[in-house]
């Protein structure tokens, strides 16, 4: 297990770039939850910068870290992992992403805590606590219900935005030490809310089992992880970043939470981020709700579909190659034609796909984004310029790529006023289409 300083507050954290304890210097790496020795690839993306690190002008002509981008999968229990290159307090201390840009994320929040309060009896006597709480997106539904909470969230920036909306917010990494502080305190979890931050943390020993300690005994605990069931059979190769370590099969979730006393007792498949579960987990010893029939569903069709077994992972390379070429050929075509084509948005995903397939501004003139930090920046490695929205009217683009693909829908409908000047929408994920 690497050593990793996951309660390191902000307050104390050593200025520049964190050291890790890193394999590179030839040792093959190892599982970080079963400790075996990682000899199998899941697919090579080559080396790529990391996906939230905008730049501003200024830095443009600054020397730019990229890091292996390297996916294996562990023989012995199967979790697709990325080795840790850079550490969490550098990439995580001040974060890109805030939740309440998107619409159907706030959406998905509001429904999440109105089902949550009524069907675990969440009320003013309990306490809430979200990890990676981001700007308050969720939790403020939570405040609104006159229920305490607690978020946790390491990102400064964003932890801000959560406290000047009234929500106790803690700017500090989540681990054994800061759950037992909190208990020690006498906070404990009614309701653990970890939506997407489980793939995000590269000691996952450190993380789940704080999330054990933390929780009342009869406390629930509502973990959103993507799916890598979709990874695979969606292509979704352009959600592996640096920033996200682990990939998990519904199998291989539940035994990293078995392995900390977290029994499964029931699980939603979600659409978000193009495909999560969502994992409700109890204290196995004092745990209250009966294991559901999705729970055994959910583990036969992941067995009836190879994903307890290592073959499985092994042909996902070639279709990843496959994608790349034909985004490229795509790309290729419209530049000969004479076409303009611009991007949609500046997610995390599209930065994984722009370097791997090497697209620079010769090919995707720039791209556009609601969120006013982007706008004016570049997208690492690639150095394509992030505009207002408002640029895509001024430019009037032949086509317009749409890098997160997971909320096409909801993009395109917001963008449809580009169809009046002839404009196609292009999707780049899980096969290259035209819209
Ligand atoms: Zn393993």
């Amino acid at each position: 297990m690497p050593p990793v300083e996951s309660t390191l507050s902000l307050a104390t954290r050593p200025e520049g770039p964190a050291a890790v304890a890193s394999t590179a210097k030839g040792t093959p790496p190892a599982c970080r939850f079963c400790s075996a020795t990682l000899r199998h690839t899941f697919v090579d993306l080559g080396m790529s910068p990391l996906c939230e690190s905008y730049l501003p002008p200024e830095r443009l002509s600054a020397m730019e870290p990229f890091y292996p981008l390297h996916a294996r999968v562990c023989e012995r229990c199967l979790l697709v992992q990325l080795e840790e290159f850079v550490a969490p307090a550098e990439i995580f201390s001040e974060y890109a992403y805030f939740s309440s840009y998107s619409d159907s994320w706030v959406q998905h929040a509001r429904t999440y805590v109105a089902e949550a309060v009524e069907r675990f009896g969440i009320g003013r006597e309990s306490l809430v606590i979200e990890l990676a709480s981001n700007d308050g997106y969720l939790l403020q539904h939570v405040v609104a219900r006159g229920i305490p909470a607690i978020g946790i969230e390491p990102a400064a920036n964003v932890a801000a935005v959560a406290s000047e909306r009234g929500i106790p917010t803690i700017v500090q990494f989540f681990g054994r030490e800061l759950a037992a502080e909190l208990v020690a305190d006498g906070r404990r979890a009614d309701l653990l809310v970890a939506n997407n931050v489980m793939a995000h943390v590269p000691d996952l020993d450190d993380f789940v089992g704080g999330i054990a300690i933390v929780m009342a005994p009869r406390g629930v605990a509502t973990i959103e992880v993507p799916h890598l069931l979709h990874l695979i059979e969606g292509n979704q190769f352009d959600t592996i970043y640096h920033e996200h370590f682990s990939y998990f099969s519904f199998l291989t979730a539940r035994a990293v939470l078995a392995a900390h006393g977290l029994a499964v007792f029931d699980v939603d498949e979600l659409a978000s981020h193009g495909g999560s579960l969502r994992l409700y987990a109890q204290l196995r010893h004092t745990g209250r709700h009966a294991v559901s029939d999705r729970v055994r569903e959910l583990s036969a069709r992941e067995r009836a579909l190879g994903y307890d077994a290592l073959a499985t992972y092994s042909s996902f390379s070639a279709r990843v190659i496959d994608t790349k070429c034909r985004l490229l050929d795509f790309l290729i075509a419209a530049r000969r034609d004479g076409k303009r084509v611009a991007g949609y948005g500046a997610p995390g995903k599209g930065n994984t796909l722009l370097n791997y397939c090497g697209i620079r501004s010769d090919l995707l003139e720039f791209t556009v984004d609601r969120n006013p930090y982007k706008q004016g920046q570049f997208l690492p490695g690639t150095h394509i310029p992030i505009r207002h929205p408002e640029s895509l009217e001024q430019e009037r683009p032949d086509y317009i790529l749409v890098l997160p693909w997971n909320l096409k829908r909801e993009i395109i409908a917001q963008l449809a006023p580009a169809r009046d000047w002839g404009a196609q929408f292009v999707v780049p994920i899980p096969e290259v289409e035209v819209l």
